[in-house]
């Protein structure tokens, strides 16, 4: 399958990572759009949310799950993070290995409300 989130976590292209278990994998964005930006991604090739099934949204849980834990160590939790997953072609989704971006380390500005 030619997924480059794939092959990330086949370790046959380089990546910053900073978290794995057994599910998840965390790992610097390679053009950060924030002083912190991280990508949490299953190890499971999901393309996008629309398809995602049953136990899939377990792996999704442990995606958050692991997002807390970077927070933390990153040293972001306290100061407020968000974390986006891009859905398709309106949302500027350009890989399709579901993946959600960590952003902190800034004032981000409100996206909504
Ligand atoms: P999307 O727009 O939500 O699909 O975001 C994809 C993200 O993947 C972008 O922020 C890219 O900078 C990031 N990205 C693409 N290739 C790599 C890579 O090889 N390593 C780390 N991040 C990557």
């Amino acid at each position: 399958m030619d997924c480059i989130f794939c092959k990330i976590i086949e370790g046959n292209i380089p990546s910053k990572k900073v978290y794995e278990n057994e599910t998840v994998v965390a790992f610097h964005d390679i053009t950060p759009q924030a002083p912190v930006h991280i990508l949490i991604i299953p190890k499971k090739h999901i393309a996008t949310m629309n398809d995602a099934e049953g136990e899939d949204f377990s792996l999704i849980g442990e995606v958050h799950r692991a997002a807390q834990h970077v927070a933390r160590e990153m040293g972001i939790a306290d100061t407020g993070y968000r974390l986006i997953n891009n859905c398709g072609k309106d949302s500027g989704q350009v890989v399709f290995h579901i993946h959600y971006h960590l952003l902190g380390g800034e004032s981000l500005g409100a996206l909504v409300g």
